[in-house]
């Protein structure tokens, strides 16, 4: 199957001849390129804070716990007492069973609200690590120089640990300011249109590829986002809710269906939501060029000359309305 890029679906919709035009022309960067390419840039750097703060969350968690840890530990050095002990050790056993209960069920709930549920696989293992850990410490003979060395480590261990919510806290506030400078919606950047770096979406389903400007992580969704510069229209045009709608299938295909996919238009981003007769128009629309690939028969498909006006290849179109 020939596969068709987004991108020349939205050339197809905004006119079927000018996507027939726009294969023999050369690549030109123009002004507006340019602009798309600096705001990808700046959502690179968005990408790369989120990276950041994903690191040094994980730090942070490390941190805190090794210094809860310890400390614990260490206070249970402190003392000896065969009732807490066993206390502890009944604790300990309940979550080693709801670890062991979570691992067994982890398939089922891989698609489903996955993100806290892995975050549930890490902590309540630890949590009936420690509970283990201090059962034991209660038996043994209060020995005050460990214990009380121990209570020094874990302060040092929460001082990294604060030092890494710092930093966190630091890049979550560098985010959001280059979030806003975007005027992006609440959500993580988690793709950027880079053509040396970013993976290519496809769909062997559908014969599909492309690259969407911003992919953003909401929940657990992945929406879409497509950049337009110059004139901010009234609405947004069928062409781009095209482009769109292809990134959107392309989505559903590599991740999940997204709800939603975001139009942006300087400041203003309007939102299509994805539902299946805005997929068959798409997909109507792949069968036409397919066709018009195998026949070699293009024409114009409209009768407005105020799209020829803006067209970028009226001047070396045939078809063109004065
Ligand atoms: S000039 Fe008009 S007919 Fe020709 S490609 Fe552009 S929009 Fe289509």
């Amino acid at each position: 199957m020939r596969y068709i890029s987004a991108g020349d679906i939205e050339k197809y919709s905004y006119c079927p001849l000018s996507w027939w035009l726009s294969r023999k022309e050369k690549h030109v960067e123009s002004e507006g390129v340019k602009k798309h390419r600096k705001i990808g840039k700046k959502a690179e750097e968005g990408m790369k804070e989120i990276k950041r703060i994903r690191e040094f969350e994980r730090d942070v968690l490390y941190f805190a716990s090794g210094a809860t840890m310890v400390s614990l530990v260490g206070v249970a050095m402190l003392y000896s007492s065969y009732a807490i002990a066993i206390a502890f050790h009944i604790t300990a056993i309940f979550w080693l069973l709801a670890a062991l209960y979570l691992l067994w069920n982890s398939g089922r709930y891989e698609t489903l609200w996955s993100e806290a549920y892995h975050r549930m696989m890490v902590v309540i293992p630890i949590i009936a690590t420690l509970l283990s850990i201090l059962s034991v410490s209660f038996l043994i003979e209060p020995n005050y120089f460990l214990g009380y060395s121990l209570e020094i480590a874990s302060l040092l261990w929460l001082i990294v640990a604060t030092f890494f919510f710092y930093k966190m806290l630091k890049s979550e506030i560098r985010y959001s300011k280059i979030r806003k400078e975007l005027h992006l919606p609440d959500g993580e950047i988690i793709y950027v249109d880079d053509l040396e770096r970013s993976p290519i979406l496809k769909s062997e389903k559908y014969g599909l590829w492309g690259r969407p400007d911003i992919l953003l992580k909401v929940g657990e969704d992945y929406i879409p986002v497509e950049i337009k510069t110059g004139r901010v229209p009234r609405g947004p045009h069928f062409s781009h809710i095209m482009q769109l709608t292809a990134y959107m299938l392309l989505v559903e295909e590599n991740y999940k269906a997204p709800p939603y996919g975001l139009l942006k238009y300087g400041s203003y981003i309007f939102r299509i939501d994805y539902d299946e007769s805005l997929k068959r128009i798409l997909l109507e629309k792949v069968d036409e060029m397919r066709k018009a690939l195998e026949t070699g028969e293009v024409h114009r498909n409209h009768n407005r000359p105020g799209k020829c006006r803006h067209c970028s290849r009226r001047d070396i179109c045939p078809e063109r309305l004065e």
